[in-house]
């Protein structure tokens, strides 16, 4: 089904058209073949790379198609749509680009992006680790410094792309406490002392690869450092207000695969000699479940237009996060309802989806994290009276999350 889009410019309408039809005949054909199997889809990230989908909201200078949020979260649902691993994994990569954008140095921007950008290389953010998880200030993958750079050690965890990856996007501590203490480095695959744990066996998103990262005396020079030593927490927490973002986009476009799954069923099906879609208990049930991904949309694209307009989205971008990937959870469980005993099977995709809507209740912030963001921006410091206060990010993020 298409979905009735409202765009800024016709070019972006274009785009996020072409990205659907590439999206429609190129990925969503291969989605359950390689889930089924575990195959990270690294000819999809390619193939989207040379289209220009892995930069599209990035400046034109360093290859990027200078897209505006709103047009680049719309493409990247129906990504998510055809095939949720890949739509996760456009997102991620952004994401592993944002600091050196935001943050970077003239120098090293021009000395990276335009690799990081041009489709080729795929990123990783490595920032969660076994032991801090929420609490990411209580990191302990430390940097020393040595020489004209660094020395890496330490472990992340649960990183997506992890052994995929080009690069990875990495946020370890430089000091002790939680103010301060993080740094963000460029890290390259193939750096000495680099290597990678065994693929975590996940609930869904199987062809995705998500694992440990361990740095053992991994040598960085400093010109690989993005930002000022210490300024590593609120480099990455910029990067994950605007991930978040993403991870929105592709919980809509999954829940809207749900809904047009469950709606070409609920018409063909037929039970007591009509479809059941003639039932009027099967017709709320599908109109609630609209009614959950156009809001998802909506809360999604309200925050992206904040952004755009350089409005603080903070806030919005968590308030996204919770509505659409509640609603994803919420509308592919129905959807295997809708299809009932089928729906239980791995002959139709309701219950993939199901099983790949649960992770955006969790990643980048789990949703009880997204609760304190939000409660935090309606109450300020009050709400901060119980808990920890050690945190790196001031009264208004005390939660580094
Ligand atoms: C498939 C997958 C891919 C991922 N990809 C990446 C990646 O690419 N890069 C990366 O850095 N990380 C990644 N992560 C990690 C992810 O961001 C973390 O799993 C997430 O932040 C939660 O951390 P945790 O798992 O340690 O849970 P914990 O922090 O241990 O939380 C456990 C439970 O306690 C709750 N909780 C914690 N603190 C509070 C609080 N203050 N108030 C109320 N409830 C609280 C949580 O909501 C949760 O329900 C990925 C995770 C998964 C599953």
């Amino acid at each position: 089904m298409t979905v009735d889009r409202l765009l800024p410019t016709s070019d972006g309408a274009e785009l996020v058209k072409l990205v659907r039809e590439i999206a429609q005949a190129e990925l969503a054909p291969r989605a359950a073949r390689a889930e089924e199997a575990g195959e990270f889809p690294r000819e999809a990230f390619r193939l989207l790379g040379r289209t220009g989908v892995l930069s599209m909201p990035y400046p034109e200078q360093w290859g990027g198609l200078d897209q505006p949020y709103e047009v680049y979260l719309q493409a990247l649902e129906e990504i998510a749509g055809a095939w949720m691993t890949v739509g996760v994994g456009v997102s991620v990569h952004v994401m592993s680009c944002h600091a050196l954008v935001h943050s970077g140095s003239s120098e090293q921007q021009e000395r990276f992006l335009p690799d990081m950008l041009g489709g080729d290389l795929l990123g990783g953010y490595a920032l969660s680790e076994a032991a801090a998880g929420s609490d990411i200030a209580s990191m302990t993958t430390r940097a020393t410094p040595a020489g004209d750079g660094y020395l890496l050690d330490g472990a992340k965890a649960w990183i997506s792309h992890a052994s995929q990856a080009d690069y990875y996007t990495t946020f370890v501590r430089t000091a002790d406490g939680r103010r301060d203490m993080a740094s963000c480095f460029l890290v390259p695959a193939d750096a000495p002392g680099l290597t990678f744990g065994a693929p975590e066996r996940k609930m869904g998103m199987t062809a995705s690869t998500t694992g440990s990262v361990y740095l053992d005396r991994v040598e960085i020079g400093a010109d690989r450092r993005i930002g000022p030593a210490g300024s590593g927490l609120r480099i990455a927490l910029e990067a994950l207000d605007s991930g978040r973002l993403g991870i929105a986009a592709c919980a809509t476009g999954l829940a809207q695969a749900a809904l047009d799954c469950a709606v070409d069923y609920a018409r063909e099906r037929q039970q007591f000699g009509r479809a059941v879609a003639d039932f009027q208990g099967m017709q709320f049930l599908l109109a609630e479940m609209a009614a959950a991904v156009d809001t998802a949309r909506a809360a999604y694209l309200m925050a992206a237009r904040k952004r755009d307009a350089g409005r603080p989205f903070g806030r919005d971008a968590a308030v996204a996060k919770l509505t659409a990937s509640d609603a994803a959870m919420r509308v592919t469980t129905d959807a295997v309802q809708v299809l009932g005993g089928y729906g239980y099977t791995r002959d139709f995709p309701a219950e993939r989806y199901m099983r790949e809507a649960k992770v955006t209740q969790i990643f980048e912030g789990t949703n009880q994290i997204q609760r304190l963001v939000i409660a935090r921006q309606l109450l300020g410091s009050r709400s901060n009276s119980d808990q920890t206060d050690s945190s790196p990010l001031g009264a208004s993020r005390r939660n580094p999350y």
